[in-house]
C-alpha cells in the first residue's frame, strides 16, 4: 500500500513540475522571440500538441517503471528474498521447457519440523532470523541456476536440472539435509526437517504436476515420520487419495447417522448367564459394502475424529437399548471401545463424559474399554485419567490384555475393573503350553487383585472348557454368541429369560 502510494505520488509530482516549468518557460521564450500575434497563436497551438505528446511519453515511461518495480517486489518472498510460490511455479515452467532429454528435473520441498514450536520457544523475531539465515545458507549451497523458493511459513522449495543419475541426485539430497543440520547446529537450535521429492519427467512432465507430486511426497513423509525423506510414489499417492475419499465418506455417513451398532453378549462361563454386552460399530458403505472397524477406526484416529465416533456410539447405544427396554434390566453392563487418542486427551475425555451425562441413567451401566497400548505412553497419567473418570461413576476395562509389555505393572498401578485376555492367547492356548501358562497366570493375578476377567474370542468348546477349568469367570466369542444387531439381541435376551 505504502509502495504503491509512493510510486503514484512520484509520478504526479514529476508531472506537475514538468508541466508547470513548460508552461512558464515556453510562453516566456515564445514571447521573447515572436512579435507577430497571428504567428504566436499558431505556435502556441503547436506547443500545446507538443506538450501533450511529450507528457504522454513521460507518463508511459514512469508508469511502466513503477509497474515493473511492483512486479519485481511481488516475485519474491519479502522475508528471505527467495521466490514466492507463484514465481517458483512460473520459473519451474521455464525449466520444464529447457530440460534436455537426458536431464532430470528435481523438485524438493523442505519442511521444517514443528516450526510452531520454534516460534513459541524463540519468539517470532528469532525464528524469522533462522529462516533468513537458512535461506542465505541455501543460496550459498546451490548455484545461481537453482530455483529457490519459500512458501510461508516454514517450507522451502528447491528445483534444478541435473545431468546426473537418480542415485547421484539422491546423494546430493543427503548433502542438503547435512547442510540443514549443520546450519541449525551452528544456530544452537534443535530442529529437524522433512523432505518431499519429485523428479521430472518420470513423476510429471509439467511444473504444476511436479510441484503437486513433491507436496504429496512431503505429506506422506510428515504423516509417516518426521525428519525423513520421501520420494514421490504414484501408488502411495493413489492409496492416499483412496484414504482421503474414505475419510470424507466416513464424515458424511457419521453426520447422516448411517453407521450402526452391534452387540456381542458376554457370559459367565460357569452357568452361561448373560453378564453384559460389548458394543461394536458397523459401517455399511453405499459403494464398498461392509468396511471393518479395523480399517476405519485407525483412519478416524489419524484424522482426529475418533471423538465424533464415540459421540455417535454413546448416543446410538443409548437409543437402541432404551428403545428395546434392555438398559439396566436385563443388560447390566455395556462396554464401549474408545481409541488411544481419546484416552490420552483430557479434553476429549471430558467431552465424552459430558456426552454420557447428557443421557439420563446411562452412566451406571457403562464400561469403557481401552487397549493396553493406549496406557503405555504414561502410566501415571493414565492412572490419573482412569481415577478421575471412575470418581464420576464409570467402569474401566483393559482390552487386548497381554499384547503390551507392561501388563504386570498395569495391574498394580491402574485402578481398573476388568481385563480382557486377548484372543490370540485363547486361540493359541490349546496347542501352546506357553500361551496356556500366560492365560493361567493372568487369571490367577486378576483374581488376586479383585479384577474381573473376560476371555475374548472363544471359538470352540475345547477353549471354553479349558477356560472354565482354569477358573476364568467370563467369556465372549463366536462360540457363545456373534455380535448381534439390536433386534437379534432383544430376541436373544427375551428368549433366554
Ligand atoms: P476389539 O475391541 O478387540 O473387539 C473384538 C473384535 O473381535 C470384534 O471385531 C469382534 O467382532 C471380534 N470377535 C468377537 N468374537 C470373536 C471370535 O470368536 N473370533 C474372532 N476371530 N473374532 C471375534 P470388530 O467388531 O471387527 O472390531 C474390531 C476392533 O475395532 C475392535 O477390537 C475395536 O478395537 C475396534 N472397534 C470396534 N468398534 C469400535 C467402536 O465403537 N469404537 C472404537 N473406538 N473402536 C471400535
Ligand atoms: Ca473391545
Ligand atoms: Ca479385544
Amino acid at each position: 500500500m505504502k509502495i504503491s502510494l509512493f510510486s503514484a505520488l512520484k509520478v504526479a509530482i514529476t508531472y506537475a513540475v514538468f508541466a508547470g516549468a513548460w508552461i512558464l518557460f515556453s510562453d516566456m521564450a515564445l514571447r521573447a522571440v515572436v512579435d507577430d500575434i497571428a504567428l504566436l497563436s499558431q505556435l502556441q497551438t503547436f506547443k500545446g500538441w507538443f506538450f501533450v505528446l511529450v507528457t504522454s511519453a513521460l507518463l508511459f515511461v514512469m508508469v511502466s517503471r513503477s509497474v515493473q518495480t511492483s512486479e519485481i517486489l511481488n516475485q519474491f518472498d519479502p522475508l528471505t528474498g527467495l521466490l514466492n510460490h507463484y514465481m517458483f511455479s512460473t520459473q519451474l515452467e521455464r525449466k520444464v521447457t529447457m530440460r534436455k532429454p537426458e536431464q532430470i528435473l528435481v523438485v524438493i520441498y523442505l519442511d521444517i519440523d514443528h516450526f510452531s514450536h520454534l516460534n513459541r520457544t524463540l519468539g517470532f523475531d528469532e525464528a524469522n532470523q533462522i529462516l533468513t539465515g537458512f535461506s542465505r545458507a541455501l543460496k550459498d549451497h546451490y548455484s545461481a541456476h537453482v530455483l529457490l523458493g519459500r512458501f510461508p511459513p516454514d517450507q522451502f522449495a528447491i528445483a534444478f536440472l541435473s545431468d546426473k543419475t537418480v542415485g547421484e541426485v539422491e546423494a546430493e539430497i543427503k548433502g542438503l539435509r547435512q547442510m540443514f543440520d549443520q546450519y541449525m547446529y551452528e544456530q544452537q537450535v534443535e530442529v529437524t526437517c522433512t523432505l518431499g521429492i519429485a523428479m521430472g519427467p518420470s513423476d510429471s512432465r509439467q511444473a504444476k504436476g511436479l510441484m503437486a507430486a513433491a507436496g504429496d511426497a512431503l505429506g506422506h513423509a510428515k504423516n509417516r515420520e518426521r525428519n525423513s525423506v520421501q520420494f514421490f510414489n504414484k501408488q502411495l499417492s493413489q492409496l492416499e487419495n483412496q484414504r482421503q475419499k474414505l475419510l470424507g465418506d466416513l464424515r458424511r455417513d457419521l453426520v447422516a447417522n448411517r453407521l450402526t451398532m452391534v452387540y456381542q453378549p458376554q457370559y459367565r462361563l460357569a452357568d452361561k448367564a448373560l453378564t453384559g454386552v460389548e458394543a461394536l460399530i458397523r459401517w455399511n458403505h453405499d459403494e464398498h459394502g461392509f468396511i471393518p472397524p479395523d480399517v476405519f477406526i485407525p483412519l478416524a484416529e489419524e484424522n482426529s475424529i475418533s471423538d465424533e465416533i464415540s459421540r455417535f456410539v454413546v448416543h446410538q447405544v443409548y437409543k437402541d437399548l432404551q428403545q428395546h427396554r434392555l438398559l439396566g434390566n436385563p443388560i447390566q453392563r455395556v462396554s464401549i471401545n474408545i481409541s488411544a487418542v481419546e484416552f490420552n486427551s483430557r479434553m476429549m475425555l471430558d467431552a465424552l463424559m459430558l456426552e454420557i451425562e447428557s443421557l439420563p441413567s446411562l452412566k451406571q451401566w457403562l464400561q469403557i474399554e481401552i487397549t493396553e497400548t493406549a496406557t503405555l505412553n504414561n502410566l501415571v497419567k493414565s492412572a490419573a485419567n482412569i481415577k478421575a473418570l471412575k470418581a464420576e461413576g464409570l467402569r474401566f476395562s483393559v482390552d487386548d490384555f497381554g499384547t503390551g509389555y507392561t501388563s504386570l505393572a498395569m495391574l498394580k498401578d491402574l485402578p481398573i475393573d476388568e481385563v480382557k485376555i486377548d484372543r490370540s492367547f485363547i486361540n493359541d492356548m490349546i496347542h501352546e503350553t506357553k500361551a496356556k501358562a500366560i492365560v493361567e497366570a493372568i487369571v490367577g493375578m486378576t483374581h488376586g487383585f479383585g479384577i474381573s476377567i473376560v476371555a475374548e474370542g472363544i471359538e470352540n468348546k475345547e477353549q471354553l472348557d479349558l477356560l472354565n477349568a482354569m477358573g476364568c469367570s467370563e467369556g465372549q466369542g463366536y462360540f457363545l454368541a456373534k455380535p448381534l444387531n439390536i433386534e437379534q439381541l432383544t430376541e436373544l435376551v427375551q428368549g433366554g429369560s
